[in-house]
């Protein structure tokens, strides 16, 4: 058990990657926090994980608003006492040529990824900090973090963005024994990916196939989605890894799409 009795907080943890994430840290002994805009979602998650033995709370999140974060945040401390782990997962997508990118799509993307990021993270240090125990701080960043592709302007702009977050976190959470990472996943096959398969198709002119094989998974080594599983086991091992030796770092996990 990499995680007994350690209290995690997954963002966006109804659907895909940060619902993957929380199940695997409750079957690790994680008492693990299901935050979500989706409360229902999120507690039919939490339902799941006390079915199958383990500790697991939802809580209602909007990860834009500090009102709600704190709020969020506060219930967890009631509830399990501390905060042990963070992972800032949710995110959307939001997919226009720079030229016809909405102002406000554009600040939504932001909000959700970088005020999310820092806002979980604002909340939850003090309480790490107050524990003397330490504690990991995850980012879910993406290839968009490393690299570039079209119409993705504010995605690939938030995702970079997270890479600064996690190395000033690492730096003013190190004293602390408190630690940062970011993952940073490749194509994977979750609700947020289905949906932009036919946006893409749209906007470039080209088959949904093409879509799949000629943009998301082109420059992959093996043609091959990375799968939540994948991500999860990257989480573990970030939020189990218990010592500042391994801080400030990104982890690409993509079949090879982008290679440091
Ligand atoms: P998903 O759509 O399956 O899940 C996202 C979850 O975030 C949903 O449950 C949604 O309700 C929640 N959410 C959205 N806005 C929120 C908000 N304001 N406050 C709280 N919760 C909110 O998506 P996913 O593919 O699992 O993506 C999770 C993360 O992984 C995102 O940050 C995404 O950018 C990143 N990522 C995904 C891929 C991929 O290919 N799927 C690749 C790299 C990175």
């Amino acid at each position: 058990m990499k995680l007994q009795d350690k209290v995690c907080i997954v963002t966006g943890a109804a659907s895909g990657i940060g619902k993957e994430i929380a199940m695997t840290f409750a079957r690790e002994g994680g008492k693990v926090v299901i935050a979500d805009l989706n409360k229902d979602a999120a507690q039919a998650v939490a339902d799941e994980i006390v079915a199958a033995g383990g500790v697991a709370m939802a809580t209602a999140m909007d990860v834009t608003s500090e009102e709600q974060v704190n709020a969020s945040v506060a219930e967890v401390v009631a509830a399990y006492g501390g905060v042990d782990v963070l992972v800032s997962n949710a995110g959307i997508q939001i997919v226009h040529p720079i030229e016809e990118f909405p102002f406000a799509d554009w600040k939504k993307m932001l909000a959700i990824h970088l005020d999310g990021a820092f806002l979980t993270t604002k909340a939850v240090m003090p309480h790490m900090k107050a524990a003397g125990k330490g504690g990991s701080i995850i980012y879910m960043g993406s290839v968009h973090s490393k690299e570039a592709s079209v119409l993705k302007s504010a995605y690939v702009t938030a995702k970079h963005g997270l890479i600064g977050l996690c190395k000033t976190v690492s730096k003013e959470g190190g004293p602390h024994r408190i630690r940062a990472n970011v993952i940073c996943p490749g194509f994977v096959r979750t609700p947020l990916v289905e949906k932009q398969i036919p946006e893409q198709a749209k906007a470039l002119g080209i088959s949904e196939a093409d879509v799949i094989q000629k943009v998301m998974l082109k420059e992959t080594v093996d043609g091959e989605f990375t799968t939540v599983q994948d991500v999860a086991e990257v989480a573990l091992l970030f939020a189990g890894f218990n010592s500042n030796a391994l801080t400030g770092q990104s982890l690409v996990v993509s079949h090879g799409w982008f290679m440091q």
